[in-house]
C-alpha cells in the first residue's frame, strides 16, 4: 500500500466555521500542504479564522481509486433559473416535480452546517444522526498531481461528488458553496454526471449547502454513511468534461 497522510484542516472564527479542507498525500508534501491549508484559514471571504485546527494521520486502511464523474455545465441567468435546472435534473432522475421540489427546499431551509444532509428519497426524513453537523465526507483526494484543475472549489467538489455518487444507496448530490462570491455550485449522479451550473445562489450570500439523496430501499444506511466518512478514495484518472451543453445532451448521453 502507498505510504500516504491524510491532512486535514478546520477553521473558524467566533465559534462561525470558515473553511475546511482535505489533503491525502506523501510525508514529503505534508509541510509544504499544512502551509497552504493555513494561509487558506487566514485568508477566506468568510473571515481570518481565530481557531484552526489540523491533522495528520497515516492512512491504514485499503485505498479504493476511482475515475472522476464526467463534467457538464448548464447556464442559467440567475440563481432561481439555476435552481429550476436542479429540479429539472431530479426529473430526469426519475423524482415526481412535487418531491423535487420539496427536496430543494429541505436544502434551502437547512442551517449552516459543516456538513451536509443525508435525506432519504422515499420519507423525505433527514437521516445524519447529527442535524447540526450533518454527514461529513472525508477521506478523498486525486492520486496524482498531474491532475490538472485548476479552480480549488472545483478540483475539490469534483473529488467530493465522485466519491460520494458512488457510496452505496446515492442517487444524487446538490451542493452550493459557503463561500459569498463563489455562485456556482453542482449537482452530481453517477446517472449524469457533474452538472454544474454557475447560479445557484445570490453573489454575495454565505449559506451554502449540501444534500445527499439516499434510497433507502436500494442499500443499508451504515454502509452508505461508513463510505461516505470512512473510505479512502483516490481518484486516478479523470473523465471528460464536456464543457458547456443542453441539459437535454447531457442527459441523453448517460455516464
Ligand atoms: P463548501 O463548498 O466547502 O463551501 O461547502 C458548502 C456546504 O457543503 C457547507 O455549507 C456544508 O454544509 C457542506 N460541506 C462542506 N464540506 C463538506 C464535506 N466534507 N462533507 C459534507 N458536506 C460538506
Amino acid at each position: 500500500m502507498a505510504n500516504l497522510y491524510n491532512l486535514k484542516m478546520r477553521s473558524s472564527k467566533k465559534d462561525k466555521h470558515i473553511s475546511g479542507a482535505e489533503r491525502i498525500i506523501v510525508k514529503e508534501n505534508i509541510e509544504e500542504e499544512a502551509i497552504k491549508m493555513i494561509k487558506r484559514a487566514l485568508n477566506h471571504s468568510r473571515g481570518e479564522a481565530d481557531f484552526i485546527n489540523l491533522s495528520v494521520s497515516k492512512v491504514k486502511d485499503e485505498i479504493t481509486y476511482l475515475k472522476s464523474l464526467p463534467v457538464s455545465t448548464l447556464i442559467s441567468k440567475n440563481y432561481l433559473e439555476g435552481r429550476e435546472l436542479i429540479i429539472k435534473v431530479l426529473l430526469f432522475l426519475g423524482f415526481k416535480r412535487e418531491k423535487a421540489l420539496k427536496m430543494l427546499d429541505i436544502l434551502i431551509n437547512a442551517p449552516s452546517m459543516r456538513g451536509a444532509i443525508l435525506l432519504d428519497i422515499n420519507s423525505l426524513e433527514r437521516l445524519e444522526p447529527d442535524k447540526n453537523r450533518g454527514i461529513r465526507a472525508t477521506g478523498m483526494d486525486y492520486s496524482s498531481e498531474n491532475i490538472d484543475i485548476d479552480n480549488l472549489h472545483f478540483r475539490e467538489a469534483l473529488a467530493l461528488s465522485t466519491k460520494v455518487a458512488h457510496a452505496p444507496g446515492i442517487v444524487a448530490e446538490i451542493c452550493w458553496s459557503d463561500d459569498p462570491f463563489y455562485t456556482t455550485g453542482y449537482i452530481a449522479s453517477k446517472k449524469y454526471g457533474y452538472i454544474r451550473i454557475p447560479n445557484l445562489k445570490p453573489r454575495g450570500d454565505e449559506k451554502g449547502g449540501r444534500l445527499f439523496c439516499f434510497d433507502s430501499k436500494a442499500a443499508n444506511l451504515d454502509e452508505c454513511v461508513h463510505w461516505i466518512e470512512k473510505k479512502i478514495v483516490l481518484i486516478d484518472e479523470l473523465a471528460p468534461n464536456y464543457g458547456v451543453r443542453a441539459l437535454e445532451k447531457v442527459v441523453g448521453n448517460h455516464v
